[in-house]
């Protein structure tokens, strides 16, 4: 998402700093960008002091960084919990201090396994404070929280966008998410591992729509959380076969425990607000937005070959 957001804000002619430890993400999704006078990178931890940034001239400040798979923040649980809280602090210290708008990625985790369907922004959630998924969870609530705190102490413009589930080309492949877990598995002829009974749903957005309504977001007026994400929902297991059919894989589809047992058990966005408020819905059918990111990793899985 941050490589995209970066192409996207330096196509329109602005400058951008990214900071970024890469514990989660590909410094390669950043190469083409190398020698662009308006583009700096800067390797380090946002979880540690940023004084050294309030005196930008920056109009706005995003923070995206989160281990957002679940794989990822199982295996690195404090480092979760430490970006939602001292990392989301210290970038809305540097909004505060430069007067920059700050946007905050939140997620859909806030809603934990949901009781109310689809979810909007005025539902408080379903969430296990004390589980596998609560450090992840818990920290974007606490980040929401940090948001509103500032806003109303400080003044500081905040922009929250609750991502749901979203792919596209440059996730790690072995990211662990099931969007580039089905593909590879897919392409590589092994087989789909579908965890738990496949029932549970998912409603999945490309990228690109993605990064067009976090710029609208982001330039809009409102300080209330914002569902961004891709309303047509489906299950795990018809996905699972969407993606065996897009790729002509005779790939086999095989079901393994869940890891988590607080794995949500159906997930889709009312983005009721985002229509009215960014006049933004997406706009790639999810066959489209697949078959692109197909195309992307077997592009990658040629390269690796050769
Ligand atoms: N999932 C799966 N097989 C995999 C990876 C994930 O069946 O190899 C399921 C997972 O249990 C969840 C859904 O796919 O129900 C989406 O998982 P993901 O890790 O992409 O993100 P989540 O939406 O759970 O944060």
């Amino acid at each position: 998402m941050g490589s995209h957001l970066t192409d996207h804000f330096l196509a329109k002619g602005n400058q951008v700093t990214v900071v970024d430890n890469l514990h989660s993400g590909q410094v390669e999704n950043l190469a083409h960008l190398e020698g662009n006078p308006n583009f700096t990178f800067q390797n380090r931890d946002i979880c540690q002091d940023l004084s050294d940034l309030y005196a930008g001239e920056w109009d706005a400040v995003l923070n995206l960084a989160s281990l957002a798979s679940p794989v990822d923040y199982t295996k690195y649980p404090i480092e979760t919990l430490h970006v939602g809280s001292l990392g989301t602090e210290n970038m809305l210290k540097v909004a505060k201090e430069s007067g920059a708008v700050f946007l905050m990625t939140s997620t859909s985790e806030v809603y934990g396994d949901p009781e109310v369907h689809p979810q909007q922004e005025d539902y408080w959630g379903n969430v296990n404070p004390y589980g596998s998924r609560s450090c992840y969870d818990e920290s974007k609530r606490y980040s929401e929280a940090l948001c509103f705190t500032y806003a109303q102490q400080f003044d500081v413009k905040v922009r929250i966008a609750r991502i749901f589930n979203t792919y596209g080309p440059r996730n790690r492949v072995n990211d662990g998410r099931v969007v580039p877990t089905f593909i590879n598995q897919a392409l590589q002829g092994e087989s789909l591992t579908i965890f738990g009974d496949g029932q549970q749903t998912r409603s999945f957005c490309f990228v690109s729509d993605l990064v067009e309504g976090l710029e609208r977001l982001l330039w809009s007026n409102y300080d209330q959380p914002v569902n961004l994400g891709n309303p047509q929902e489906m299950t795990i297991r018809e996905f699972a076969e969407l993606i065996v059919e897009l790729t002509g894989s005779s790939s086999e589809i095989i079901y393994q425990p869940l890891p988590h047992k607080d794995d949500p058990k159906k997930r889709c966005p009312n983005i009721q607000r985002a229509k009215e408020i960014l006049k933004w819905e997406p706009t790639v059918p999810p066959r489209v937005g697949f078959q692109k990111t197909i195309d992307y990793y077997a592009t990658l899985m040629k390269q690796n070959q050769s």
